[in-house]
């Protein structure tokens, strides 16, 4: 009689990227899958990426390579600006962001907006090395939509940071020109603002959109990119708005200890790979504010 083969269960989750591209994980344990009033939430231990945060089927961060988002976002125009006192995040209650603002010392507060406080309690809960400067004093949390925050506030910000989800249900708006307005209205006279906007590969007029309408909203637009390996292709750009100041130049140095970002990798990421700059450059407003 054939022996029966014992097998231990391979779990996989899967991310679909684009109709046509998958990400597969090996799962290692499940420490978090529920329905949260504004988006499913599941936090998986993978044996590729470590511990992943996923909302709505699509990744938000994995222990591995996390860094290479958050510090792009929190010092390409933390570093761009000479005195960035007030910083509002918005998105991004996962705490990386918060945590990389927080290594500038000359940062006074941030608001951090999110829609949803159940990210913010899984990322407490469950991942402690991206939330941790969630509860330094210097910190506000404002639980709510931020395209209702943005226009409650006016002349306010030095920096804000748009770390959100991508752009379906409530935080397509946080994509759209009239956000970008009011992203303006909230800044300081010398604001500058950041906004992950996805792969060139992926969603190729999504970028070019979310680029043309930061050019028709501030003094100077510019994208930069970098490399982010988890998320959609593994090419990702950070589209940069500011009032006065070009962002593409250095004013203050990198914190030290960081792992992605450097002053050398800030002005790499704003010299456009050829193909990048036809993206931006396709649509009809050719006059360049930017790059
Ligand atoms: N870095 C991530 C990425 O690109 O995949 C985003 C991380 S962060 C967890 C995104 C956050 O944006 C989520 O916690 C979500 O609740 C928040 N968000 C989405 N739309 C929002 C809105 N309209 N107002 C405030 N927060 C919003």
């Amino acid at each position: 009689m054939k022996a029966i083969e014992r097998r231990i269960a391979d779990l996989w989750f899967t991310e679909y990227q684009t109709p046509n591209l998958r990400l597969g994980l090996r799962i290692e344990d499940v420490l978090l899958n529920k329905q949260s009033k504004y988006q499913h939430i599941l936090v998986v231990d993978t044996k590729q990426y470590g511990r992943v945060l996923v909302l709505d089927g699509a990744i938000q961060l994995t222990e591995k390579d996390e860094f290479c988002y958050h510090e792009m976002m929190a010092h390409l125009v933390l570093c761009a600006h000479p005195e960035p006192k007030k910083v509002l995040v918005i998105g991004g209650g996962d705490g990386g962001v918060v945590r990389e603002v927080l290594k500038h010392d000359i940062v006074e507060s941030v608001t951090l907006v999110d829609i949803d406080e159940e990210v913010i309690r899984a990322s407490k809960t469950f991942f402690p090395t991206v939330s941790c400067a969630l509860d330094d004093e210097r910190v506000k949390i404002m639980p709510m939509d931020a395209l209702v925050f943005v226009k409650e506030h006016h002349d306010e910000f030095d920096i804000a940071i748009i770390d959100s989800t991508d752009p379906v249900d409530f935080a397509s708006g946080l994509f759209e020109q009239s956000f970008f307005e009011d992203v303006h209205a909230a800044l300081t006279e010398s604001g500058m603002m950041v906004a992950q906007t996805e792969s060139p590969f992926a969603e190729p007029e999504l970028l070019r959109d979310a680029v043309l309408g930061l050019r028709h909203t501030f003094e100077r637009a510019f994208l930069a990119w970098g490399s982010v390996p988890t998320y959609p292709t593994g090419l990702w750009t950070y589209a940069v708005g500011s009032k006065k100041f070009d962002p593409r130049i250095q004013r203050r140095s990198a914190p030290t200890g960081l792992k992605y970002y450097s002053d050398t990798m800030h002005s790499l990421a704003f010299e456009l790979p050829p193909f990048v700059k036809e993206i931006v450059n396709g649509g009809n407003l050719k006059e360049a504010k930017g790059n």
